[in-house]
């Protein structure tokens, strides 16, 4: 009996290999940029009678509006300018799907979130590296992680501007890492001035609940109302609507850790650049972009239990490697490991 041929793939899916960073279980794991530190514990003692009640047996809020409310007042922002989805990835989906597509053009910086051209690529849309945003010419989205992933590089409010003033597109900043960045950085002050910007935002990061998949976006009423046309219904599932809400009820002790992370970051810069051989670059996020010259750093590292993100291909250069903050214990150890494999170099 003859095998039946496998289902036709698209054709632009043949070689793709499934996105995201190992999941290995090893000691100290830096490679995803999440907090360290477990939800706090004031909310995970709330968290079951805020969902006890929830009619299960029932689809979710579709317009998931009790989370919007909460973040709309929280952005001092209408309702209708506020939009939350699947975590901030199917946030970015959703406007390739709306604004992007067969046809049309997205542009991003040629280091960047890498999961800029694989959204380009499932929703058909032409992606086009570019050095500099501002030679995007007439792309209809503009992709822009702020600060940037993996570099941890941050743009002004007046490169925003001018970026806006030059470009023709949606602007998307994203700003997964923006509550590590000084007071002052996010887009959000612009939304009333600039009419194609939006500002998307997740719960993964600072928030400490990657676990959740919650991600928001604002902007003008009218992309709100495009994401609305081509979000599956129940997109967002009624428990993490609910723990999201009870989590901004938290907020101060959600993002205590801020300032910690912050001075956590500097120390493991400052030790890393110490390191003979070892660029580390400036970074306003919650990780490190740093260059050493021993090419397999990553397998030495791993080999010691600590996992970090290999960036090489993304920035181009061999040996670029991310490294999440995490506790001061697990950066130790990943400050003697890497020690250890350079004087072994
Ligand atoms: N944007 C950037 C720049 C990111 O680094 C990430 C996570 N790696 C995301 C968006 C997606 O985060 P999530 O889907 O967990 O909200």
């Amino acid at each position: 009996m003859s095998v039946p041929p496998a289902p036709a793939l698209r054709p632009e899916l043949l070689d793709v290999v499934p996105y995201g960073a190992p999941q290995l279980d090893v000691p100290v794991r830096l490679n995803t940029n999440e907090t360290p530190e477990a939800p706090p514990t004031a909310f995970l003692a709330d968290l079951a009678a805020a969902i006890a009640d929830l009619d299960l047996h029932r689809y979710p809020d579709r317009e998931a509006v009790a989370l919007r409310t909460a973040l709309a007042a929280r952005e001092d922002l209408d309702v209708d300018r506020v939009w939350v989805a699947n975590g901030s990835n199917e946030i970015l989906l959703q406007l390739l799907q709306a604004y992007a597509g067969p046809g049309r053009r997205a542009a991003g910086p040629a280091i960047g979130y890498s999961m800029y051209p694989e959204l380009c690529r499932t929703t058909g849309t032409a992606f086009d590296v570019v050095d500099a945003l501002e030679d995007a010419g007439d792309a209809d989205v503009l992709l822009l992680a702020n600060p940037n992933n993996p570099t941890g590089a941050l743009l002004g409010l007046d490169d925003l501007r001018r970026l806006h003033a030059v470009t023709r597109g949606l602007l998307v900043v994203d700003e997964a890492y923006v509550e590590f960045a000084p007071e002052g950085s996010s887009a959000r002050a612009l939304l009333d001035e600039l009419p194609r910007l939006v500002v998307v935002r997740t719960f993964s990061k600072a928030f400490r609940l990657a676990g959740l998949r919650v991600g928001y976006l604002l902007g003008p009423a009218a992309v709100v109302d495009g994401l609305r046309r081509v979000r599956l219904p129940y997109h967002l599932d009624a428990v993490a609507q609910r723990a999201a809400v009870l989590a901004l009820r938290h907020e101060p002790a959600f993002l205590a850790h801020r300032t910690r992370t912050i001075s956590e970051r500097d120390r493991v810069a400052s030790a890393l650049a110490a390191l003979p051989g070892v660029v580390v670059h400036p970074s306003s996020a919650n990780f490190l972009l740093f260059e050493t010259p021993v090419p397999d750093l990553f397998d030495r590292l791993l080999a010691r239990g600590v996992l970090v993100r290999d960036v090489a291909a993304t920035v181009g250069r061999p040996g670029a490697l991310r490294v999440t903050i995490g506790t001061p214990s697990e950066d130790d150890a990943f400050l003697a490991a890497v020690t250890a494999a350079l004087g072994g170099a």
